[in-house]
């Protein structure tokens, strides 16, 4: 590791369980972001800061004046951008050394798996039932761990899908087919700090997955923001999920 490098991230090399080991398990990782919103603002921006070597950033919109009271990474500037584009600028900015590969497009599931393949964790940061469902399926595919957060009104939710392990639990396992409502925040509206909460966890989760530090794998951490209270439940593979069991099926 370089000197600029042991300077940079000195506070969290001498972190017992870091250490330049540590430190160069996140330089040397490849973390994929669906979403530059609400969640995958802090989250790119702590990703980049921490040291963690390449980022894919994948989202089809582009930035709108609604996105500005939450969506930290935009400025007034970069209304009507790839909000991918504005969000590697400010990455640029932050930590030149990380490399930034930006998708400003939609995947299909054979797109994901392909990229999810090639990563050591993807990151869930998109705002609709049916997009995090398509992308649990892949990650499970592609076996990469995923850390999906969601925010709605006061409340967020948060958990690490370890899709390494044959005994995790799917996104289908905790919430089957369901939802089919849009539950969205352009619908049901959110405080502007909840998604900055929850992207700053899934990020403390990504870069403690990275270094081999202790997960919430089997757990979902649950937080209300009004009363301010976390609670956690429980997480276990449901045997007879139709998304995951075929993964698991005995030899
Ligand atoms: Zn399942």
């Amino acid at each position: 590791m370089e000197d600029e490098q042991l300077l940079r991230y000195s506070r969290q090399i001498m972190l017992p369980g870091v250490g330049v080991e540590g430190q160069q398990a996140l330089l040397q990782a490849h973390a994929v972001i669906m979403g530059l919103g609400g969640l995958g603002s802090p989250l790119a921006a702590y990703l980049a800061a921490a040291g963690v070597g390449r980022l894919t950033l994948v989202d089809p919109d582009h930035v709108e004046v609604t996105n500005l009271q939450r969506q930290i990474l935009h400025t007034d500037a970069d209304i009507g951008r790839d909000k991918v584009a504005s969000a590697a600028a400010r990455i640029a900015a932050m930590n030149p050394a990380c490399r930034v590969e930006t998708r400003a497009e939609h995947l299909d599931a054979d797109a994901m798996r392909q990229l999810f393949a090639t990563a050591d964790v993807v990151l869930d940061g998109t705002d609709n039932f049916a997009a995090r469902g398509t992308i649990s399926r892949a990650a499970l595919e592609a076996s990469t761990p995923l850390v999906s957060g969601a925010v709605i009104r006061f409340e967020g939710q948060l958990t690490t899908f370890d899709y390494r392990s044959p005994d995790a639990a799917c996104y289908h396992c905790l919430y089957g087919e369901g939802g089919g409502d849009e539950d969205t925040c352009a619908a049901n509206g959110v405080l502007a700090s909840l998604p900055g909460v929850v992207g700053s966890l899934q990020a403390t989760e990504a870069l403690k997955l990275l270094m081999g530090l202790p997960t919430l794998s089997g757990r979902l951490l649950i937080l209300d923001g009004l009363a301010m209270q976390f609670r956690e439940i429980r997480l276990r593979r449901d045997p007879a999920c139709p998304v995951c069991s075929p993964h698991h099926a005995p030899a």
